[in-house]
């Protein structure tokens, strides 16, 4: 008899590993709480994969000797604990589709810069022709093209709520970019849950793997010393030269992995402090797989960014709109504030997920001129800088603006960095970026 499998959720995730259940000869059900996209329904049935929506069952659902779970249920809601008190098994996506892929993983977490660093190094193993799939918050699932496809590298970009429910999977090379806090409402608001959850990255990593960190972040460096794990340790740093890692050397980077790597910070394609530290981490991988140093030159100056991400957009009457919708805690929005050359009409606001907008302020005081507060609730936006610039409040992304076209003047920037997230006005931070494009275009 065939193994049985049941799947959580219907989206990205959890339909690609259904169709890899099946072609892997299992008995799949897919169950999902609220509804399935057509396209997700159109591709289950393909595959002759059982399905329901808008409801779990959860005696069908805990049959199954396995359950998948995709990343966005969280362990709190009913089918979770009615699982977990069955004592039945439940893994993440990842964990499962690893089963059947012999490919080389490139792994990338961290609280801010996960998405970026990803596409950079799938940019540069694509320019060095190797035969290399992209998996993570962009594009198709991993567990769909483990299914389809027969990569020889991945790069992977690993959320906190993927990493939890992960045990054999092994990260050739972990990437660990920086913990500060967010999505802390799903950790009991407690920090340090959250960063075990993120060293979780070296789980199984054995001699022949390598664990990239940033050196300047206190609470990875904090934790290295109880960690254990016989990979190779690789820092890089923007403040202090590392021996076997990657750093910042007045206007260079330099990279020493076997041979040395050297390159202006101008010449990089992402600019911001924060980029270094991506570009550093990029480039490091590069060079840990003998890619050569021509090729890492051009491809870190020749990425074109992702959208939502520092989005440099277009200029209207000398005034630079900068879409950094992306942006949805504080730390990220830090990083935008602090690679402002110019001054900055600043749109912020949204759901709030606990701000502390106090390191905020001296930045404020330097470079923004005024701040235009679009969301529901704007009251703790006023009580950290009603003292410093003025705050207008407005309900809409056309009015947001409109008013920051108003308030700035001609070779100003106008930036969207919310350091919220979305949900109060928007579907997602896509439409709220889309949208903040969208109303630029029509000034
Ligand atoms: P993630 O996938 O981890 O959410 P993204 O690459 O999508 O990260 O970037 C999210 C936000 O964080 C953007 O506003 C971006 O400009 C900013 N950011 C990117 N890299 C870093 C970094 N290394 N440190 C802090 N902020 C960053």
């Amino acid at each position: 008899m065939n193994k049985k499998i049941s799947i959580l959720g219907g989206g990205e995730s959890g339909t690609g590993a259904a169709v890899l259940a099946k072609l892997k000869g299992y008995d799949v059900f897919l169950s999902d709480f609220g509804s399935i996209q057509q396209k997700y329904k159109d591709l289950l049935d393909k595959h002759s994969i059982e399905w329901e929506e808008n409801k779990h069952s959860n005696i069908r659902i805990a049959e199954a000797d396995e359950i998948v779970k995709s990343p966005g249920i969280r362990d709190t809601t009913e089918i979770i604990q009615y699982l977990k008190n069955n004592d039945k098994p439940i893994i993440s996506e990842i964990e499962f589709a690893s089963r059947y892929t012999k490919a080389k993983k490139i792994c990338i977490t961290g609280s801010n810069g996960k998405t970026t660093t990803t596409m950079l190094i799938y940019h540069i193993l694509k320019k060095a022709n190797l035969n290399v799939g992209l998996a993570g918050n962009v594009g198709q699932s991993f567990a769909l093209q483990v299914a389809y496809s027969d990569f020889d590298y991945f790069v992977i970009e690993l959320s906190s709520f993927q990493l939890d429910y992960m045990f054999d999977f092994k990260a050739d090379i972990a990437i660990l970019l920086n913990i500060t806090p967010d999505h802390l409402d799903w950790y009991n608001y407690n920090f340090s849950l959250y960063a075990d959850s993120k060293f979780r990255i070296t789980r199984n990593q054995d001699k022949t793997c390598y664990f990239l960190y940033n050196a300047d972040d206190k609470i990875i460096v904090d934790r290295l010393k109880s960690l254990k794990t016989e990979s190779e340790f690789v820092p890089f740093s923007i403040f202090s030269e590392v021996k076997n890692g990657g750093f910042l050397s007045g206007p260079n980077i330099i990279i020493n992995h076997n041979t040395k790597f050297e390159m202006n910070i101008y010449e990089l394609a992402l600019q911001g402090k924060h980029n270094v530290y991506n570009s550093l981490a990029a480039g490091l991988s590069a060079k840990i797989l003998d890619i050569k140093n021509p090729l890492i030159r051009e491809s870190l100056s020749d990425f074109k960014g992702v959208e939502h991400r520092l989005e440099k957009f277009i200029k209207v009457h000398g005034i630079l709109f900068i879409n950094d919708s992306k942006s949805t805690n504080v730390n990220s929005c830090w990083y935008a504030l602090e690679s402002m050359d110019k001054k900055t009409v600043w749109i912020a606001g949204g759901i709030d997920k606990g701000n502390d907008y106090s390191m905020l302020r001296e930045l404020v005081k330097e470079k923004v001129i005024a701040i235009v507060a679009l969301g529901k609730d704007n009251a703790k936006i006023h009580e950290a800088f009603d003292d410093v610039v003025e705050v207008i409040d407005v309900l809409s992304m056309e009015d947001a603006v409109k008013a920051s076209y108003y308030l700035a003047k001609d070779d100003d920037i106008v930036l969207l960095s919310p350091a919220c997230a979305s949900f109060d006005l928007f579907k997602n931070y896509e439409d709220r970026g889309r949208q903040f494009k969208e109303c630029v275009r029509k000034l």
